[in-house]
């Protein structure tokens, strides 16, 4: 049991075991690009200088690297109100993602408005307007294919920007932690985590393990089709919003996709196993040392491509121009 949940610990915070270090001799395509970047001085922790990114890096639409350790050219922003939905806590901007991550969510709350009985989405966090890491918050989201959707649906009105920043969202769980209180969850959560989960290009999405049970339990009557359950994954947290994860795009090329979620359903026992962990968390066996925390991230860590992506300014003469790709960057692990 601890080595599954351990390994899903460590496939949705951490990175691979792989380190990228930028080399100093670079590409040909690599000098050109640096020529018409800006020049910044960019040391100090990653998600500072990520964090501080207002704007898309005008490029071509790529995610680079891992979800835990990488960055976005070309982001979309979600508008911030759509047909069938609103963008919530907007001081944060981080309504900006992969265009086909865009797309997706576009669709999916359309679709569940129409067909699922859910009025139409409240989107939280995707990614910062180049990806990276945050200064608060997700481990996660650095890549533009990570969105979460609040398990509140929308009401029928357009929310202030007041009511974004502070509307509460409304968890899932009973009393006892363990298990979805009835009077809240619905038929139409069931039927909208379906609908993401079965879109080919959704690869996996985060859940509290009490609502795993609850979709286990209730799949039947969302059809006959039980394949799109195993695509959705329990998790800490995760019962005031569901995350949804995109693979790889087939031309972002330095992006690292994770390795398929294990067959089945996932409804028995790795279910069970969930639901026990989070009724009793292990105990450190003694009083454990005040753990050192982990460094942040620094630029250094991440693909070579994201200091492209930061120095990376518009040139308005350019603006009409077709947005040219990220040159690629010779990395010690692109070298191996
Ligand atoms: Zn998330």
């Amino acid at each position: 049991m601890r080595t599954t949940v351990a390994l899903a610990a460590f496939v949705l915070a951490a990175a691979p075991g792989w380190r990228l270090q930028a080399q100093t001799a670079s590409t040909p395509a690599a000098e050109k690009a640096s020529a018409a970047t800006t020049a910044k001085a960019l040391t100090g922790p990653a998600k500072n200088l990520f964090g501080a990114a207002k704007a898309p890096a005008p490029l071509a639409a790529e995610a680079i690297g891992f979800y835990a350790r990488g960055c976005l050219a070309g982001a979309k922003m979600l508008a911030t109100d759509g047909p069938a939905w609103q963008a919530m806590r907007l001081s944060r901007n981080r309504n900006w993602g992969h265009p086909r991550l865009i797309a997706t969510v576009e669709r999916l709350a359309g679709e569940a408005q129409e067909h699922d009985g859910w009025p139409g989405l409240l989107v939280g966090d995707i990614s910062q307007p180049r990806g990276g890491p945050m200064l608060t918050g997700h481990a996660s989201h650095q890549v533009g294919l990570d969105a979460d959707i609040w398990l509140t649906a929308m009401p029928d009105r357009r929310l202030t920007g007041k009511e974004r920043e502070e509307l509460s969202a409304i968890s899932m769980l009973g009393p006892d932690k363990l298990s979805v209180d009835p009077s809240i969850w619905t038929d139409s959560h069931v039927r909208l985590i379906k609908r993401a989960a079965s879109y080919p290009e959704v690869d996996r999405i985060f859940v509290h393990p009490a609502i795993k049970k609850a979709l286990c339990d209730g799949a039947a009557k969302a059809g006959p089709d039980r394949g799109w359950l195993g695509k959705v994954r329990p998790y800490w947290g995760h019962h005031y919003h569901f995350h949804v994860r995109m693979g790889c795009p087939r031309d972002s090329a330095s992006c690292r996709d994770q390795p398929p979620p294990p067959s089945g359903d996932g409804c028995g026992k790795e279910v069970a196993d969930w639901l026990s962990l989070i009724a009793a968390p292990p105990k450190p066996a003694k009083p454990a040392k005040p753990a050192r925390p982990k460094p942040p991230l620094t630029l250094a860590q991440l693909p070579g491509e994201c200091r492209v992506v930061l120095e990376t300014e518009a040139e308005p003469e350019a603006e009409a121009a077709a947005p040219r790709p990220v040159p690629a960057v010779r990395t010690k692990a692109a070298q191996q």
